[in-house]
């Protein structure tokens, strides 16, 4: 009989931010580390969301035990929808990240037929051959789990993403103790979150907020709007705690947002006291000088609620002049234009603007900085180590780290995406590749663009273009012309005459019915416009053509 071998291979999140994935394979049986998703690139024109490639776990689709999740962010169980649908296995996660994945899966109209498994942090699973305990970590979001997988070859550290805040909000504290027991007990290989490498130092803890959060609080002229990641529970907690402080009222705006804090709250995650919550309806009407309002959508995303505030086109709420808003979020690269673009709007409306750490803490990140790798590093000892979850410089200087401390007895092993790795009695190899890479996907249909140019090229055969360029004023705002409509590939028939000047009548009646700030915001007013034309010619001959809005500035 062949001796026993140990797999590890990495699906996503090595050598790119987001959509973190890997497997672990030992014989006939797989065990797969979270089923993250990415936000796509700008360049990405027409995709929602990015996941991983998994034809390696197709291929071996009768192998596939379970998907074990690390914590509720969306780079960690965002793919989970899609993925299903091929490889319908438990899911094992902590009690908030089922929920989160139950609020995701029903979505999708796939909660039904999923097989969810709560587990909790100091315990253990069997899976296969796997075992499997989940080990409390730190980071920004609640329930956080690191992993310590008991393989025939060893064990296998996995930290999923953490820092290591000893204060933490919720008093549910870095489980410390587990991990030395396991570099005592002895350890294979470690894996472990690379994302802020190139930061000296220790991450503040989540408290670190407190103190400037309060005074701005405290100190506002009139109302209060803070926005952060959703998920953010902790954050969360600590405005509550600071309106209560402060004697002001709390009401929350998004969705998400709005889910979240439920979710959390009927978990007992989140503590809100009795009668400090302004119901929806009354935001408008409450005392300015006693509200303070958490809204979702601080990396600016299209058509969030921070982004609807910015231009004066939320149903709930204003920004008004005097309003304090304060962004208590990391702007993520990739959104800095949207985000600058936002706040110019809340400086437009005389808001105090507060968005960055120059004048006080108002963000903390969630992930480890340098000294917190290390100490993790020397306190598992592993014979191998395995930087994940960062972008190439950041695998490699998480590399450079580990060398530095000096504790990995085996190898220190750079791997990206699709690059496996058998662990054996004799040490650690690099094996051939197997699939790997981005899948792109449209988040509505759940329909997968094999590559996005097909998907444009096929759009275009089938239902044509249709470019409407609309000439406005960039001073007045004003629509300088009728709008021209240039067309190819659609509307052969008759009566196409009718269907375009109807058309006309829409984008005037879109831009007539939209305020003046978002008459100037082009981004805005042709997401608009796009939207509304697809409505309409959907419905008038169930064709979707691709739309391209044109501003010709004036
Ligand atoms: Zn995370
Ligand atoms: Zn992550």
């Amino acid at each position: 009989m062949s001796k026993p071998s140990l797999w590890a291979i990495p699906l996503g999140g090595l050598g790119e931010f987001g959509m973190n994935m890997m497997a672990l394979r030992t014989g006939d049986d797989i065990i797969v580390i979270d089923a993250g998703m990415m936000f796509p690139e700008a360049e990405l024109l027409g995709v929602d969301i990015v996941i991983p490639d998994i034809t390696y776990l197709k291929m071996n689709r009768a192998c596939v035990r379970a998907i074990v999740l690390t914590h509720g962010h969306e780079d960690h169980i965002g793919a989970l929808p899609y993925i299903l649908r091929e490889l319908n296995v438990p899911i094992y996660g902590t009690q908030f990240t089922l929920a989160l994945v139950r609020k995701r899966l029903e979505e999708h109209g796939l909660l039904d037929k999923a097989d969810l498994r709560e587990v909790h942090a100091g315990r253990h699973v069997e899976i296969g051959p796997f075992g499997v305990e989940f080990i409390s970590v730190t980071h920004s979001t609640i329930d956080c789990v690191a992993l310590a997988v008991r393989t025939p070859l060893g064990v296998i550290i996995h930290t999923g993403d953490f820092k290591i805040d000893q204060t933490p909000i919720d008093g549910r504290s870095f489980d410390l103790h587990s991990f030395a027991r396991y570099g005592h007990e002895g350890v294979l290989a470690l894996f472990s979150d690379s994302t802020n490498v190139e930061r000296p130092g220790y991450t503040p803890s989540e408290r670190a907020v407190w103190t400037r959060m309060e005074e701005l609080c405290r100190a506002a002229p009139r109302k209060v709007v803070i926005s952060c990641f959703a998920s953010s529970i902790h954050r969360i907690q600590q405005v509550v705690d600071i309106a209560e402080a402060v004697g002001r009222k709390i009401g929350f705006v998004g969705r998400s947002m709005v889910e979240n804090v439920e979710i959390a709250h009927t978990m007992k995650r989140l503590r809100i006291p009795d009668g400090i919550v302004i119901r929806p309806q009354d935001l408008r009407t409450f005392d300015p000088h006693k509200t303070v309002i958490l809204v979702s959508g601080s990396q600016a995303e299209p058509m969030s609620s921070l982004s609807r505030v910015a231009v004066d086109n939320h149903r709930l709420m204003s920004v008004d002049p005097d309003d304090t808003v304060i962004l208590s979020a990391r702007i993520i690269p990739g959104n800095e234009k949207a985000i600058f673009r936002m706040l110019d709007h809340m400086f437009r409306r005389r808001a105090l603007v507060y968005y960055d750490n120059n004048g006080g803490t108002l963000h903390v990140s969630g992930h480890a900085s340098q000294e917190e790798q290390k100490l993790i590093l020397n306190l598992v000892r592993p014979r191998h180590f395995i930087p994940v979850h960062g972008e190439y410089r950041q695998l490699f200087r998480h590399a450079a780290l580990a060398k530095q401390v000096g504790t990995v007895s085996g190898e220190i092993l750079l791997i990206e995406d699709g690059q496996p790795i058998e662990f054996t009695e004799n040490g650690a190899f690099r094996r051939e590749p197997v699939p790997a890479g981005r899948v792109c996907v449209d988040s509505g249909s759940l329909e997968e663009i094999e590559e996005v140019v097909i998907r444009d090229r096929q759009h275009l055969a089938e239902d044509g273009i249709v470019v409407p360029i609309i000439a406005i004023d960039k001073h007045t705002g004003r629509m300088e012309s009728r709008p021209e409509m240039v067309t190819r590939g659609f509307l052969p028939t008759e009566d196409a005459n009718e269907l375009l000047a109807a058309a006309r009548e829409v984008i005037l009646r879109t831009f007539e019915q939209s305020n003046p700030e978002e008459k100037t915001d082009w981004s805005v007013i042709k997401e608009k416009i796009r939207v509304d034309l697809k409505r309409y010619f959907n419905k008038q001959t169930s064709k979707r053509p691709l739309i391209l809005p044109v501003i010709l500035e004036v």
